[in-house]
């Protein structure tokens, strides 16, 4: 019997686990992919919000602005890229230039610190590659960017090194309450569990009515991007957002924690929860805002394009609250943008909910002294001294083996990132770790060389590794 599951291993569940792993209790953390991170974690733009964005006196917008001041803090401990970069919401005419007033008084009202409206000359020094013609911008000093993934696996990692289960490959597919608890049906797995914790994304509504009467729904949202090789990744300095309008939140520009360039998202309602597609027009808009917006870009350099899919909601909010009369099962749902940002702040706050469930169910939460802040951390070859490299290949000869020639990752770094704690089983979990396929070859030369090592050290034969999800088979037969 479990004291706590949570349900969903994307950013929200993963740091929710890992808080509770604070705790001297029994938690089981249940995806139903073949890694975590593999929902809309995987696919979003990557920027710790100032907080300016989200109405008053919403949960999104305490969350946000709550959330960014924990990053710095926990990025540290979990070894996860994380740049507080700034962000410039820009503003080309009068009504843009009345839009970033109403931001900056918003941002005022919810508590965000160290933000101005600056000037076209303030502009030029920050930015200058953006078109002469801006007026003005609002600029925030605590906006950054992060890597999502990274920082969810981070957080996964180090809530199994602090005890929590981590079971993947597990889609809950039924919720039954019984005199103790729940059991849940997972694959083909059944958990008995006290307190359930929802944070199943996309997939929170259908979670929630396995046992609930239905009281929202999600409406899915998809949003796509460009990315381009890092040639253009000092095209921006900070996070350049498009100034918002009805039609949405406004288009970003923005460097990623590795020195690539993204545009996007768009912002497009869609029926299918799994419609990942990228499509003509979509990119077509991001493109064209770019250009709108700088001076210089060079489109040939985009080296893939993807989307990611919004858990929206009707209440436009940020859902988190527990089943109507009960006590032990908590939903986490319509967590949409802001939800990265805001993550660390649902987790502080969902735990204090979880003790509270606890308390009225007379189960204890205490505190358990030997829990570690810190994950082990990665291994980054390339940024280590030249007496540090030699030394490690010294120990371990594969660290003086590169794969992957675009970002420079030896082999030794890939080993260690399938070796570890909740560790990578496909070539895209590999990417996700130590990055070997992100760069402007997009795995054309390493895919197979990742692929043989993933064979080796997982012990199964090289067609039955996977790209990423369940049934992305690369090879079908061995040939000679
Ligand atoms: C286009 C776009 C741009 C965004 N940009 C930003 C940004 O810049 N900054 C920011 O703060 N936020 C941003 N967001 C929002 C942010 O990405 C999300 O709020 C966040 O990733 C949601 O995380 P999650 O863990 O709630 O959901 P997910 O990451 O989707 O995780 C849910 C998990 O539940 C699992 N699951 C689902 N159903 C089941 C089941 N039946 N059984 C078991 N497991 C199940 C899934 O496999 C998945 O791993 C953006 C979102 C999008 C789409």
């Amino acid at each position: 019997m479990y004291d706590i599951t949570v349900i969903g291993a994307g950013i929200t569940g993963t740091f929710i686990a890992r808080e509770l792993s604070k705790y001297d209790l029994n938690i089981l953390l249940l995806d139903k992919e073949n890694d975590v991170a593999n929902g809309t974690t995987k696919a979003n733009s990557a920027i710790v919000h100032a907080g300016y964005d989200a109405a008053e006196g919403t949960l999104k917008a305490k969350f946000n602005v709550r959330g960014n001041e924990m990053f710095d803090e926990i990025c540290r401990d979990l070894d996860v890229p994380f740049k507080r970069v700034g962000s410039l919401v820009t503003a080309f005419n009068h009504e843009e230039m009345e839009t970033i007033r109403c931001l900056y008084q918003r941002g005022i009202t919810n508590g965000v610190p160290d933000m101005k409206i600056i000037n076209q000359e303030e502009i030029m020094e920050l930015e200058g590659n953006i078109k002469e013609d801006i007026q003005g911008a609002l600029y925030a000093k605590t906006g950054g960017i992060v890597g999502p993934w990274e920082l969810a696996i981070a957080l996964a990692e180090n809530a199994v090194e602090n005890g929590v289960e981590l079971q993947l490959n597990r889609p809950v597919t039924a919720i039954k309450k019984g005199e103790e608890g729940y059991r849940i049906t997972a694959g083909n797995s059944t958990y008995k569990t006290k307190i359930i914790i929802n944070c199943a994304g996309v997939y929170a509504d259908q979670i929630d009515q396995m046992i609930n009467e239905k009281t929202f729904e999600i409406l899915p949202n998809r949003g796509e991007y460009n990315l381009f090789d890092k040639s253009m990744g000092n095209l921006v300095n900070t996070v350049v957002f498009g100034c918002p309008s009805a039609a949405g939140k406004g288009t970003v520009i923005l460097p990623t924690v590795h020195g690539n360039l993204l545009l996007g998202p768009t912002a497009e309602p869609i029926d299918n929860k799994e419609d990942t597609r990228t499509t003509f027009e979509g990119l077509t808009t991001i493109n064209d805002h770019a250009r709108d917006t700088l001076k210089q870009i060079g489109f040939s350099e985009v080296i893939t394009s993807f989307s990611g899919i919004r858990a929206k909601v009707e209440t436009k909010d940020f859902i988190i609250e527990k089943a109507a009369g009960k006590e032990d099962f908590i939903n986490v749902a319509g967590i949409d943008s802001p939800g990265l940002t805001a993550a660390p702040a649902i987790a502080e706050y969902v735990t204090e909910m979880a003790k509270e469930s606890a308390a009225s169910m007379g189960m204890s939460f205490n505190k358990k002294e030997t829990f570690n802040n810190r994950r082990t951390p990665s291994i980054h070859f390339m940024e280590l001294s030249r007496k540090e490299q030699e030394g490690l290949i010294e120990k371990d000869s594969r660290f003086g083996r590169v794969i992957c020639r675009c970002e420079n990752i030896t082999e030794g770094e890939i080993v260690d990132v399938i070796n570890r704690k909740a560790g990578a089983t496909t070539l895209d979990g590999v990417k996700r770790r130590a990055r070997p396929g992100s760069g402007r070859c997009q795995g054309g030369f390493c895919a197979p060389r990742v692929m043989e090592i993933l064979a080796r050290e997982l012990n199964v034969e090289m067609k039955d590794v996977l790209k990423d999800g369940l049934g992305s088979y690369i090879l079908t037969e061995q040939t000679k």
